[in-house]
């Protein structure tokens, strides 16, 4: 953390609008991408309440958590019994393929060891269908990319099995991204013509089409069969900068388990990191960029070169969940916007070292700050001079205060239609920011020109 940002959190001992969501949220949306999974909660109903409530803002579709709904009985005396009753139902009622068990602050205060009830739960019905994944997330210890991250590291742990031999497959592991970007990823590996895991995968579970009939839990995600086979794959492609720091994840437990190469890289978003990206692929699979994303990275270079009169020489302020703020700032200095603040809720400490290179290149003019609030990032962001914010739609007010305008991506988008479909990775990806970009800027300049002008 910069300086700056240090002397103004000595100032404070608590959060004020924190810029970070709860643990068990991400782990959620983890569980959503897997097929026939049910996500159940254990602890309070108003966590699943509150949980549902902000992913049916941002997916606008309908989304089911179970919970073991804790009452003043079971915060004192442990809620074991419910846990097993409400498994029992969910079983009955949803006859799910997995179960992805998540604790929150209360059953992890009272320290319910919830990997020996599930165990128990187990082995006390030894004719139980539905394969059962537990993981830890308290939401005093982390982040909601937290404990998307520890899910996705608990089911490829706790599910994937080791094989007699090495398959063609791939396994992508590609961080908290939007359906729109999922659908885009798999679309990649299946034109390099290599059968691609992704996990998970909620493109069609959180972005799917009307329903004939109800379905308990909606088709899509990626399947428990596919799933155990990611043992056995040729590689696993994990994308994060902030995510290949840390101790342990997913692609590491693949690794060290089941010997499974692991090739780590950023987010793919804007061309030098989508580029690291595919060529990473051509080397897996021995074939060239298919033809049509040879020509989306051409059209791309292309609107750079024709847009960067537009962007040349701005600044922006930058947040969001660690990764995706890392990832944005990356691109915007690939552009040619210069990042001035670049901020995160997320307490990893690997904000500031993932973006060690443009902080050298940027010096002083950058302020790389995690585990901070809103009103902090307002204050760093005042006196940066900074001409746009980029992030989620939680950066309305700080626009609002810096009188800038925000342009909205990644998660939580509660107050805009479509951010589902919003795609950030990839060439088409970087192409759609780069043209939203530009004509934010575009049309901020001529909101406030004198005179006006009806063309560029
Ligand atoms: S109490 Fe904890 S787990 Fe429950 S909603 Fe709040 S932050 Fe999330």
């Amino acid at each position: 953390m910069t300086t700056a940002a240090a002397a103004i959190l000595d100032r404070w001992t608590v959060t004020r609008n924190a810029c970070k969501l709860c643990t068990p949220l991400g782990a959620c949306l983890a569980f959503k991408g897997i097929g026939n999974c049910l996500a159940f909660l254990h602890g309070s109903q108003g966590c699943s309440t509150y949980i549902r409530r902000y992913m049916i803002s941002h997916f606008k579709e309908p989304i089911d958590i179970a919970c073991s709904n804790f009452s003043e009985h079971t915060a004192v005396f442990g809620g074991g019994s419910e846990l097993h009753r409400g498994l029992d139902n969910i079983v009955r009622q949803y006859d799910p393929a997995v179960i992805g068990i998540m604790t929150t602050c209360l059953s992890e205060t009272i320290g319910e060891d919830v990997g020996s009830l599930v165990k128990a739960y187990r082995e006390a019905r030894p004719d139980l269908a539905a394969a059962l994944v537990h993981v830890s997330t308290p939401s005093y210890r982390g982040t909601h990319a937290e404990g998307f991250h520890d899910a996705v590291r608990a089911v490829a742990e706790q599910l994937a099995e080791p094989g007699g031999g090495r398959g063609e497959h791939l396994n992508v592991l590609p961080g908290m991204l939007s359906p729109a970007d999922l659908r885009y990823l798999k679309e990649l590996f299946a034109d390099f013509g290599v059968e691609a895991i992704l996990l998970p995968d909620y493109s069609e579970t959180l972005d799917g089409g009307p329903w004939d009939r109800y379905e308990a839990i909606p088709s899509g995600g990626t399947p428990l069969a596919a799933i155990r086979r990611m043992g056995t794959a040729r590689a696993t492609l994990e994308l994060g900068h902030v995510l290949a720091g840390r101790e342990q994840s997913a692609g590491k437990s693949l690794r060290d388990r089941h010997q499974v190469p692991l090739h780590a890289m950023g987010l793919p978003i804007g061309i030098v990191e989508t580029d690291r990206l595919c060529r990473t692929i051509e080397a897996l699979v021995g074939r060239p960029l298919p033809a049509r994303h040879v020509a989306d990275r051409q059209r791309l270079v292309d609107a750079y070169a024709d847009g960067h009169k537009y962007v040349s020489g701005k600044r922006a302020v930058v947040f969001g969940e660690e990764d995706f703020a890392c990832a944005l700032a990356l691109f915007l200095h690939e552009i040619g916007i210069q990042p001035v603040v670049v901020a995160s809720g997320g307490r990893t400490g690997l904000l500031e070292e993932s973006l060690a290179e443009l902080r050298a290149a940027r010096g002083t003019d950058l302020t790389v700050a995690g585990d901070v609030d809103f009103l902090t990032m307002a204050e760093l962001a005042k006196s940066a001079r900074a001409d746009l914010v980029v992030g989620n739609s939680k950066g309305y007010k700080l626009s609002g205060e810096l009188g800038i305008p925000l342009v909205r991506v990644g998660f939580p988008v509660h107050d805009r239609f479509g951010a589902s479909r919003l795609l950030h990775v990839g060439y088409r990806g970087a192409q759609q920011l780069f043209d939203r970009i530009v004509n934010t800027i575009i049309a901020r300049s001529q909101e406030s020109d004198e005179i006006g002008y009806s063309y560029i």
